[in-house]
């Protein structure tokens, strides 16, 4: 599907009318490209008097080959930076949020294009005192501000760092590093990540953080399930595509053209659990990353919707992924260092007319995310969701012109995400290195002012 206003206002004389009438801007946003650098340009990285996390950000940074220029000489705003990174972990009372004000008020408009906002903190529950956890949440208001008023495709995002880190932590953050400040993460903003302590490996190559990984990708025949299949190949993963038999010719085309095996099951099916691990036993012995994409919608306001609806969309979009995490789990097939990701909703959050059935679903989704997290920990297994907010594919297509036109302005990139921009925060959650971030829900949304 074509946004046809996004391309419009980018040509020349697009930009000219919408200037002038104050129309909805929507930049081309920059997105990933194998052998990208990081960052197209330097990064502005600064501290709070006392931070725990400059020295060895500064570091990785450095490693990842990012120039980095010394703050004192940077201050003067005629310098234009990729990204902005601040740590902010050492501020402990709210009369030191003035710091915040220091170093990205100069800044403010100096940021290139699809530039981008990190801030580090400490996890509020973790501090030490009430005035220290007052003063670490504030922080959420100022990048979730930045990222609504930056505009431009310039991303915001509070990094939560747990003080009780462990060699995972430092992978992890160096993982998120990478995501956030790439174009993978062009469609994310206003989220708060949260880096805890877990087993994380970081790869030989980051331009194939999943080398060798077999990865599980259910609903894979189109949408974002097929450009998730692309972007996991490309990053080096062994994909088994999963979609209904009905769907087969295409999932054998997407199958095909990355190099993966498909698999035509109906996940609904009461032997498809055991029929799966049957399959990824006997093929693979082992499946390291299962994303649970496939999902359905069957709309009605509640008052007006059968029991068929009700049932096929809970179904589908949630007890199936119940019965076979427990399975998989059950026979070990899902080793330590795996990961679950599930693809949740911003209708989970908060909540959409005419869709009780399905946001019950995703709703139940991030449950799953938040409850089985904890569990999982102890074997090395990481489970986190994405919440996707509007994108281009079919299930948005069939929306009404208006309410989709809505959907697709109504955020603060001005234009609906691509199905890759899922995929791409998928494959982050996927990493061998990412495996210290669990129970975390992600959107990607453009930071919508929908679900907000
Ligand atoms: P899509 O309809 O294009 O693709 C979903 C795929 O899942 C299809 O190929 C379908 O055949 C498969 N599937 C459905 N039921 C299945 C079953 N019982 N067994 C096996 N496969 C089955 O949808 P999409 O837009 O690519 O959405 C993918 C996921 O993202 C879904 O979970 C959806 O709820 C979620 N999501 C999408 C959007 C969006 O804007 N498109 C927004 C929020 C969430």
């Amino acid at each position: 599907m074509t946004d046809r206003y996004a391309s419009f206002v980018q040509s020349g004389a697009g930009r000219a009318l919408v200037k002038r009438l104050g129309l909805p801007d929507p930049p081309r946003l920059r997105r990933h490209t194998p052998g990208d650098p990081l960052v197209p340009g330097p990064v502005l990285l600064g501290s709070a008097a006392g931070g725990r996390l400059a020295e060895p950000v500064g570091k990785i940074l450095a490693a990842a080959g990012v120039e980095l220029p010394d703050p004192a000489a940077a201050t003067d705003a005629t310098s234009r930076h990729a990204a902005l990174v601040y740590d902010a972990t050492g501020i402990t009372d709210s009369t030191e949020l003035r710091q915040l004000y220091d170093f990205f008020h100069p800044q403010a408009r100096a940021l290139l294009p699809s530039g981008r906002v990190i801030v580090l903190g400490t996890p509020p529950a973790e501090c030490g005192s009430p005035r220290e956890a007052t003063a670490q949440r504030a922080l959420e208001g100022l990048t979730r501000s930045i990222g609504k008023e930056f505009g431009r495709g310039v991303t915001a995002q509070l990094v939560y760092v747990t003080r009780d880190g462990d060699a995972g932590t430092l992978t992890s953050l160096e993982s998120a590093l990478r995501f956030l400040l790439s174009g993978r993460s062009a469609y994310v903003s206003g989220q708060v990540i949260r880096v805890g302590a877990g087993t994380a490996q970081p790869p030989a190559d980051w331009d194939r953080p999943l080398d060798g990984q077999v990865v599980l990708v259910t609903g894979a025949a189109r949408g974002i399930g097929a450009a998730l299949a692309r972007v996991l190949a490309r990053d080096g993963a062994r994909v088994v595509a999963l979609d209904i038999p009905a769907a087969g010719d295409t999932l054998a085309a997407v199958a095909n053209e990355i190099g993966g095996t498909a698999v035509q099951l109906d996940l609904t099916a009461p032997d498809a659990p055991a029929r799966l691990a049957e399959h990824l036993a006997t093929r693979h012995g082992r499946v390291d990353v299962v994303v649970h994409n496939a999902g359905i919608t069957r709309d009605r306001t509640l008052g007006r919707m059968d029991a068929d609806r009700w049932d096929s969309v809970i179904d589908v979009n949630l007890s199936s992924q119940e019965r076979i995490n427990d399975v998989l789990l059950e026979r070990g097939l899902i080793p330590a260092g795996g990961r679950i990701v599930s693809v949740s909703s911003i209708a989970g959050i908060a909540g959409n007319r005419g869709q009780t059935n399905y946001a019950t679903s995703k709703a139940g989704v991030i449950g799953l995310v938040e409850s089985l997290a904890p569990v999982l920990r102890e074997r090395g297994i990481s489970v986190n969701a994405v919440a996707p907010g509007f994108i281009e594919t079919r299930l948005t297509a069939r929306i009404p012109l208006l309410l989709r036109e809505a959907g697709r302005r109504m955020n603060s990139m001005s234009q609906g995400g691509l199905p890759v921009d899922v995929a791409e925060t998928i494959g982050w959650l996927a990493w061998p290195a990412t495996g210290a971030v669990s129970g975390n829900v992600v959107r990607v949304c453009g930071q919508s002012l929908l679900g907000a």
